[in-house]
């Protein structure tokens, strides 16, 4: 799969059957209430075999996280159930050609017109993109305030002006793809904004220190494919 850039379907099947994308999410949202660490275990030991089909439970969990911790109730119930079965994918888009390390660089706008934010923007290098069924996509909504403006919205895949553009070529997590996002005058309810406007980078950083210990339990696998050793016992 890694060698022929394959997204397997079949695998995908395979995760929705042992609960692998509700891992981490609690049980009155329809996961198995794993927590982080859980998740961590698991893609530690997927990434045994290949990291890059770790990586999509793991991409679905970092672009749901944001969800989960700023959502409202009502957010929640409407998207956990299918995002704890696997039925839906999440993707997270933090990620600009003049926003990586620096993420408060970033440009995508999104300008409130009515009930709705009309938002314009590039993202790449995002994972599981064009695959995934909705996207946390970190905008600003105000740009005058800087990284203060930072908002985060839910974009479904479909919303017209809502395309995926140049996909990487890469030399590892080969099973994940790797897409640019494009968003020209994409029209999203405001109900989709997580949280309030303007506290994105708060929440973007509690995300990423709830979702470092996965990110980093993939490398761990890779570079232990036989941990535990197995030796034999010195010859005496
Ligand atoms: C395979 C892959 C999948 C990814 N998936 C996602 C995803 O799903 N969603 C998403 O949003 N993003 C994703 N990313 C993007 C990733 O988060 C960024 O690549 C990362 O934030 C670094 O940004 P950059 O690539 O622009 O590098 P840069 O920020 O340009 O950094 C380049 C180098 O300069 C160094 N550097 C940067 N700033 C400084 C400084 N001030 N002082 C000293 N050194 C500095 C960095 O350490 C690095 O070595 C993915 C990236 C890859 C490669």
């Amino acid at each position: 799969m890694d060698a022929k850039e394959t997204f397997s379907k079949e695998m995908l099947e395979e995760y929705r059957k042992s609960g692998m994308f509700g891992l981490w999410i609690a049980e009155e949202y329809g996961g198995l209430g794993g927590g982080i660490t859980c998740l961590a275990m698991a893609f530690e030991e997927l990434s045994r075999g290949c990291a890059g089909l770790a990586l999509t439970p793991g991409t679905s969990a970092l672009g749901a996280i944001p969800m989960y911790l700023a959502a409202t109730k009502e957010q929640r119930e409407k998207w956990c159930p299918d995002l704890a079965s696997g039925k839906k994918l999440w993707a997270f888009a933090l990620t600009e050609p003049e926003a990586g390390s620096d993420a408060t660089a970033l440009k995508t706008t999104a300008i409130k017109d009515g009930d709705f934010y009309v938002v314009n923007g590039t993202k790449h290098f995002i994972s599981t993109g064009k695959e995934a069924d909705f996207y946390t996509v970190a905008v600003n909504t105000n740009p005058s305030r800087g990284a203060r403006g930072i908002s985060l919205l839910v974009i479904e895949k479909g919303t017209p002006g809502f395309s995926f553009g140049k996909k990487e070529e890469k030399m590892g997590i080969r099973s994940n793809p790797t897409y640019e996002l494009i968003f020209e005058n994409v029209r999203v309810p405001k109900e989709n904004l997580l949280g309030s406007e303007g506290r994105g980078l708060l929440y973007l950083q509690e995300t990423l220190d709830y979702s470092r210990p996965g990110s980093l339990s993939r490398p761990w696998g890779i570079k232990w494919p036989n941990w535990p050793p197995r030796r034999k016992p010195a010859a005496r």
